[in-house]
């Protein structure tokens, strides 16, 4: 049996996850990270992109935005600004998010419209990807 810690997940609008399980896996600033029991606590920042965790030896994949990730000796907390799972990605309203978004990357944008607009396409590729509708890739 693979040792296990408490995974918590929660957004603005629900507890999205609560289980104990073997590893997670997601997207900081500084890369790809991996936590398992026993991992040094900390808190990171978490960027938006798939996260995949690992319970009963079986992997499960959601998409998350961005947030925080607090990790304790036997608990972690994520808490992040939105997370879904595959099957309740909505496919055209990601498609029209991105269309939105790229289309507002090819004006003249001020700065924050500008990083806003690149935050949005993110977070439209990362859904496309995780529901399977987006195998390029995501920035
Ligand atoms: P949109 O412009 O379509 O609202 P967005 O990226 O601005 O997209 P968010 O602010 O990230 O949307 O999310 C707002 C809420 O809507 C959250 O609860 C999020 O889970 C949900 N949501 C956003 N896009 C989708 C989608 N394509 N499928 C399912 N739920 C979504």
């Amino acid at each position: 049996m693979a040792e296990t810690f408490e995974l918590e997940i929660v957004t603005p609008d629900r507890k999205f996850f609560n289980d104990q399980v073997e590893m997670v896996i997601l997207r900081t600033p500084e890369g790809e990270m991996g936590i398992m029991q026993g991992h040094i606590p900390m808190v990171v920042a978490v960027d938006i992109g798939p996260i995949r965790i690992k319970k009963d030896g079986e992997w499960r994949e959601a998409v998350i935005s961005e947030g925080f990730m607090e990790i304790k000796q036997e608990k972690t907390v994520i808490l992040a600004d939105t997370a879904e799972w595959p099957e309740e990605i909505d496919i055209n309203r990601a498609r029209a998010a991105r269309e939105r978004a790229q289309e507002r990357l090819q004006s003249k944008l001020s700065y924050i419209e500008y990083v806003r607009s690149q935050t949005a396409l993110s977070r439209a590729l990362a859904r496309l990807k995780v529901s399977g509708h987006n195998k390029r890739g995501f920035q």
